[in-house]
């Protein structure tokens, strides 16, 4: 049994007074979904007071390493000090914008796990990738990575979510099936924990076709970013995922 998950990856925006009119607006009923939220550090203190119990909270990223001269990196201990339960690791953003490797991504997902947190870890093709046939070849790269790194135990206690490069802040969704497959491809690769690892699909989810995406048998969910800055479409992709 796998519990639908929907993750909000609020990225580089809001202020204050945003994320207090977003949880004024944000109403859950009808929602049987676990919701994240993942706001921008400095807020994390905020959105911890006025989420609530329905909404668990989220990092968009945190550092490998544990402490030390590190200077503006957070820690996997520090955002638990935080009340945060969840850590986004290896976004398509930080992979290409901050050069984030597959290796380094992997220390993330480890050390998320190791502090108590459960990794997000995304995972995606480009769209030259997916043209040129690759598209399975890529993830199962980034996943082997991954698991070289945490062990055969790792997958446990992780999400993962499959975005398409191509679908993230496009508009360009993938279709139903075009994920369906990439997700059994995913489960199939966790062994003993695909049971149960929720894969959650990501890129440019929204109210109106989050349904026939959570209608397919390997979506356990969503990562939405633009979607997730409305609280009212975002609380329809929470109902869709029931
Ligand atoms: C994301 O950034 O993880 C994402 C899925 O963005 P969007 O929903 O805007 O495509």
């Amino acid at each position: 049994m796998r519990i639908p998950l929907v993750a909000a990856n609020w990225k580089m925006n809001g202020s204050r007074e945003f994320a207090e009119q977003f949880f004024s607006a944000l109403n859950l009923d009808g929602a049987s979904c676990e919701v994240v939220v993942c706001p921008p550090f400095p807020y994390l203190p905020l959105v911890a007071e006025k989420a609530g119990e329905m909404v668990a909270l989220g990092a968009q990223n945190l550092s490998e390493e544990v402490s030390g001269a590190f200077t503006g990196e957070v820690s996997a201990s520090m955002l638990l000090d935080w009340g945060v339960r969840y850590a986004i690791v290896g976004h398509s953003e930080r992979r290409s914008l901050y050069g984030e490797s597959s290796e380094q991504v992997a220390r993330k997902f480890v050390a998320a796990q190791s502090a108590g947190l459960t990794p997000i870890l995304c995972v995606g093709e480009s769209r030259q990738e997916r043209e040129e046939g690759r598209t399975l070849e890529v993830i199962g790269r980034q996943l082997q990575t991954v698991a070289e790194v945490a062990g055969s135990d790792g997958w446990k206690c992780s999400v993962i979510a499959y975005e398409p490069v191509w679908a993230i802040g496009t508009g360009v969704t993938a279709t139903p099936e075009q994920a369906q497959e990439v997700h059994r491809f995913i489960r199939g690769r966790l062994g003993d924990a695909g049971a149960t690892v929720r894969i959650l699909y990501g890129g440019s989810v929204k109210a109106d076709n989050a349904e026939s995406l959570f209608a397919q048998a390997d979506i356990d969910g969503a990562l939405v970013g633009g979607a997730s800055l409305k609280a009212e479409e975002f609380a329809k992709i929470c109902r869709a995922a029931d």
